[in-house]
């Protein structure tokens, strides 16, 4: 099955009790059983079914099973955010004293997440972003997991996940990769060699701001070993599941961070307008990187999509069908850029991606505030930087839109 229609097909419970299209919303905590027996065997994993949501739910199981389909992975977890999501992905196999190996391009969410984990006794090597040689140098006997966003937010560097899956198992551990900017609809990273891809489905994947979930994938191959990872010990003879059921039976389960069953029915209805949506989103995105690049010499504009990014070729080379949809702009001062944002008529100042509608935000005094200066620097982020989630509206009203405020400007 092709791209879109596999979003509307696959994965999906054709044989609903009532004949639903959608699976309906499971509002309930927990489920009852015909006999004790049933329960006892369900709550120990012994017997399939269910016995409360924080466990597992069939609005959610659906849900996961349709992304497990998408990303061409074994099994997945669904979360209550995308910060959940990584959290639960990283946390699953680390104990204190392990380090992590992550690019430096990051949202600002997961750099302060990196550094909760201190606390833990768990360390996190900053690299620079697609330099193999200074990667393979951060890597050392206490690497657990190398970590990358594929299209940095808001940085907007392509990651060459290829390269990036080879060096970490070459090293014995496997690539997380975060997803989320770039979506399956660009790029399918199990495909390109990472073991475990996390989406935050709150953007793109639910598509119209009405939900804050995540979900993580595992793609079943990363050959786990007791010497390198002893937390997963016990789970071993489960082979390509080991993660996952240690992930459901454990962590999971006691974080309590699972996703409420109304985002998952909510996420089933935006997943099966993705490829719609990214398409219309990437192409306004170019169009709108080309016009501010044109008509506004003085501005830097960042888009991958572009030839003048540093990331256009790695990005042409391993994306398919666009170049995201986010763009970024640099207007000289925080002044200006402040200036600019409030001019904007359309589009919507708020903290946010992957919105049908256009969105705009200043990230060095919102998502990127608690990163220090050179956190800042090297996650892209500047004073007088715009981040432009950019929407499915008609080019020519954005165009308008950002002219017009650009004119304010003088
Ligand atoms: C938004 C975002 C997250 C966090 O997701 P939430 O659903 O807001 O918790 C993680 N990674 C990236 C790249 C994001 O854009």
């Amino acid at each position: 099955m092709n791209f879109n229609t596999a979003l509307l097909h696959e994965g999906v419970d054709k044989k609903e009790k009532y004949g639903s299209t959608l699976t309906p919303i499971y509002q309930t905590s927990a489920f009852f059983q015909q006999s004790a027996e049933d329960l006892a065997g369900i709550f120990g994993n012994k017997l399939p079914g269910y016995c409360y949501t924080r466990v597992a739910n069939p609005t959610i199981g659906v849900f996961e099973t349709r992304i497990t389909k998408l990303e061409g992975g074994i099994g997945s977890v669904a979360t209550a955010s995308g910060m959940a999501a990584i959290f639960n992905a990283l946390t699953n196999i680390l104990q204190s004293g392990d380090e992590i190996v992550s690019s430096s391009s990051l949202y600002g969410g997961t750099i302060d997440l990196f550094r909760d984990l201190e606390a833990f006794g768990i360390k996190t090597n900053y690299v620079c972003n697609n330099n193999f040689e200074q990667i393979e140098n951060a890597i050392t006997d206490k690497t657990k997991l190398v970590f990358a966003e594929t299209i940095g937010n808001p940085c907007l560097d392509v990651t060459d996940v290829d390269r990036l899956a080879e060096i970490a198992h070459k090293h014995g551990v496997p690539l997380i990769i975060d997803n989320t900017v770039a979506t399956a609809y660009l790029i399918k990273v199990l495909d390109h060699g990472a073991d475990i891809v996390i989406n935050s489905t709150s953007k793109y994947i639910n598509g119209s701001s009405n939900a804050i979930g995540g979900i993580l994938t595992d793609r079943g191959k990363f050959k786990w070993t007791a010497e390198r990872y002893p937390v997963l010990a016990d789970y071993l003879k489960l082979g390509p599941y080991a993660y996952l059921a240690k992930l459901r039976a454990g962590l999971y389960r006691n974080a309590g961070a699972c996703m409420a069953p109304q985002t998952a029915y909510l996420n089933q209805i935006g997943l099966e307008t993705l490829g719609l949506r990214m398409e219309r989103q990437c192409t306004n995105a170019l169009l709108l990187a080309r016009h501010l690049e044109e008509k506004y010499p003085s501005v830097i504009v960042n888009y991958p999509g572009l030839e003048s990014s540093k990331w256009h070729d790695v990005g042409e080379r391993i994306l398919k069908g666009g170049y995201g949809a986010i763009v970024t702009i640099r207007v000289g001062t925080k002044e200006k850029a402040f200036k600019l944002l409030d001019s904007l008529q359309l589009v919507y100042r708020l903290s946010n991606i992957g919105d049908t509608k256009t969105l705009v935000l200043h990230p060095a005094s919102t998502i990127s505030l608690h990163s220090t200066q050179q956190q800042k620097e090297d996650a892209g982020v500047f004073d007088d930087l715009i981040r432009i989630s950019v929407g499915i509206e008609d080019i020519e009203d954005l165009k308008e839109d950002f002219d017009k405020a650009f004119a304010e400007l003088d």
